[in-house]
């Protein structure tokens, strides 16, 4: 099998037409949304929802987002507290997943939650919308990539890592986010920052003026069992905060940072000349693929601020560089 694409852009009808189909015969499609390509899958079939966890090798301990249309269509699934509703209109349609008590025979399968009581939820912007409001239902949907790999920011990432395994991918061109939806669970009044993603911590506090709780390294561990040390990994090993570059290695660094050696390297990445952190996120990704796919055995990284959208693209770096198993 090789996977169709279809250009959203150039045909709308047909794209939706055949998601649409897809989905329905119990199979997943790769659809673009803002944050990052995600394999998307009706969440309340067991069947489709284990082809998501075949085709990408994910651990079926490890829960999956579950996309909505909107709010209304999520307060059928799920219990929202005061705050959980404040979050969700100021971020939805957005790159933000809130963790909420499920609903009581709500029909999201438990392969989708991984048998959890609580269900991660989100109503993604553009097309993926349109996709769920016809359909009607929830999707499931984590990124569209082997597990543990480089999450996909364009079809053709998409394509090259699981062409060969999906009926149909969706191209909307490059994510604008580029980074995944920041996670976050509300209780008893606190914020908890469970993943930093495409809304930053600055942007949350503002809209609730409460400061986000950030868990301990190994409560996010069990808080979200997908958290895993290791992922977004590129073949090269990482090395961060590099302040020099060896011979044979690629670079990737921010703002125009100068590295010493900087001449040796034939492959250099900029995330963003200008230090805009936004285009930063919206190239990680792409630029790891890039210096991976340079045969550097070694990628150094330079420092990248930790504030804003700094925070995410911290997070998938040091997920990047961790020991592997
Ligand atoms: P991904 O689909 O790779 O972006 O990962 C989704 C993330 O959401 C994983 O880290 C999951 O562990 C987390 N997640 C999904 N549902 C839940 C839930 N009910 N409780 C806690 N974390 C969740
Ligand atoms: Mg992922």
């Amino acid at each position: 099998m090789t996977a169709k694409i279809i250009d959203i852009t150039l045909d709308p009808d047909g794209a939706l037409t055949e998601a649409l189909q897809v989905l329905r015969d119990g199979f997943p499609v790769a659809i673009p949304t803002e944050t990052v390509y995600g394999l998307a899958a009706d969440a309340t079939n067991p069947a489709a929802i284990t082809r998501i966890y075949e085709t990408k090798g994910r651990p079926r301990f490890n829960p999956l987002i579950c996309h909505m249309a909107d709010r209304a269509m999520a307060e059928r699934y799920a219990h929202f507290d005061a705050l959980s509703l404040k979050l969700a209109d100021a971020f939805w349609p957005g790159p933000l997943t809130l963790i909420l008590p499920l609903r009581e025979g709500s029909g999201i399968h438990a392969l989708a939650t991984a048998g959890l009581e609580t269900v991660g939820i989100r109503v993604p912007q553009g097309f993926a919308g349109q996709i769920i409001r016809a359909f009607d239902r929830p999707l499931a949907a984590p990124s569209a990539n082997t597990s543990g790999k480089i999450s996909p920011t364009s079809a053709r990432h998409v394509a090259d890592d699981l062409g060969e395994k999906l009926r149909l991918i969706l191209d909307g061109g490059a994510s604008m986010v580029g980074v995944e939806s920041t996670i976050l669970r509300v209780e008893g009044g606190t914020i908890l920052l469970l993943r930093p993603g495409g809304i930053s911590a600055d942007e949350i506090e503002a809209v609730t003026g409460i400061a986000v709780t950030r868990p301990a390294g190994p409560s996010a561990t069990i808080e979200a069992p997908g958290m895993l040390a290791s992922h977004y990994a590129p073949g090269a090993a990482l090395r961060l905060d590099a302040t020099e570059v060896a011979e044979g290695e690629a670079l990737i660094r921010f703002g125009g940072e100068p590295q010493a050696g900087t001449e040796r390297t034939a492959a250099v990445f900029d995330l963003s000349p200008s230090g805009d952190l936004a285009e930063a996120a919206a190239n990680l990704f792409d630029m790891l693929k890039q210096a991976d796919a340079s045969g550097a055995a070694m990628i150094a990284v330079g420092t990248v601020p930790n504030h804003g959208l700094g925070e995410a693209i911290n997070d998938r770096l040091a997920r990047a560089a961790a020991p592997r198993d």
